[in-house]
């Protein structure tokens, strides 16, 4: 087991570490919460151990499926060690349902189903507010070559594809989410984290939303959603 070693950076949500092993890094989930481009800030109690189990067991279920990610194992109630990536700054969206940015983008109500999944991509850049961007924006800027943008699209797909069918047996609709990835040795692999942070998860019997939609919209019983999802997905 590699020794923690000095702090890379810190994020919103997540500090990283480095390890005495230059491939490793540690990623330390906190509880606090941000939403609207850190507009709006919070904790939500137990957050970090919640999203670092769900992240970890999710992670662990799509490696099992061929889904190439970054976690090696989870450390700690709060930690994991995760193979270094280069982060590739774009935040891929896949919709399975209308909601959040789309349904005010487009006007569509909150809810409509979509026939087919749509996946958008964002500018990763705090200053600039994660604007929409298109794959010329992602090929002519250089964010990624055609091959990666054609291996990112087909993995997102493939997560989807997983995620839908896993979260529908446990009685959640997975409306939408967001991921990001990550060159390792010349790879193109799964990296950051899968949670009701990056998710919309909606109950399948009552539509109740039980993810940072509540923090995001002030709807109260937050940690409840957050336990509800570590339960389900963990069995804790
Ligand atoms: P929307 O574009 O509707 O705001 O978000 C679509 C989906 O992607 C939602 O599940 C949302 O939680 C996730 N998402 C979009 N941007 C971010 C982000 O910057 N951070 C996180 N954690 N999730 C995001």
């Amino acid at each position: 087991m590699p020794n923690k070693t000095e702090q890379l950076y810190e994020g919103k949500v997540k500090v990283i570490f480095k390890t005495d092993d230059p491939n490793l890094l540690i990623m330390y989930y906190k509880d606090d919460a941000t939403a609207f481009n850190n507009k709006k800030k919070g904790t939500i109690e137990e957050k970090g151990a919640i999203n670092n189990a769900i992240t970890a067991k999710l992670y662990e279920l799509l490696a099992a499926k061929g889904i190439p990610n970054h976690l090696v194992s989870k450390i700690s109630d709060r930690e994991m060690l995760v193979k270094k990536v280069e982060i590739i700054p774009v935040e891929v969206i896949i919709r399975n349902v209308v909601a959040g940015g789309l349904s005010k983008r487009l006007g569509i109500p909150e809810g409509t189903p979509l026939k087919r999944p749509i996946i958008e991509y964002c500018y990763k850049s705090d200053e600039l507010d994660d604007p929409m961007i298109n794959d010329d924006h992602i090929l002519t800027l250089g964010y990624a070559t055609d091959q990666e943008l054609i291996n990112i699209r087909n993995l997102a797909l493939k997560v989807n594809d997983v995620l839908v069918p896993y979260f529908d047996a446990l009685g959640i609709r997975l409306i939408d989410f967001k991921l990001e990835f990550g060159r390792h040795k010349g790879e193109v692999i799964l990296a950051d984290e899968i949670t009701p942070d990056s998710c919309r998860l909606w109950d399948k019997k009552t539509n109740e939303k039980l993810d940072k939609d509540r923090f995001r919209r002030d709807l109260g019983k937050i940690e409840e959603a957050y336990q509800t999802i570590l339960r389900k997905v963990v069995g804790e």
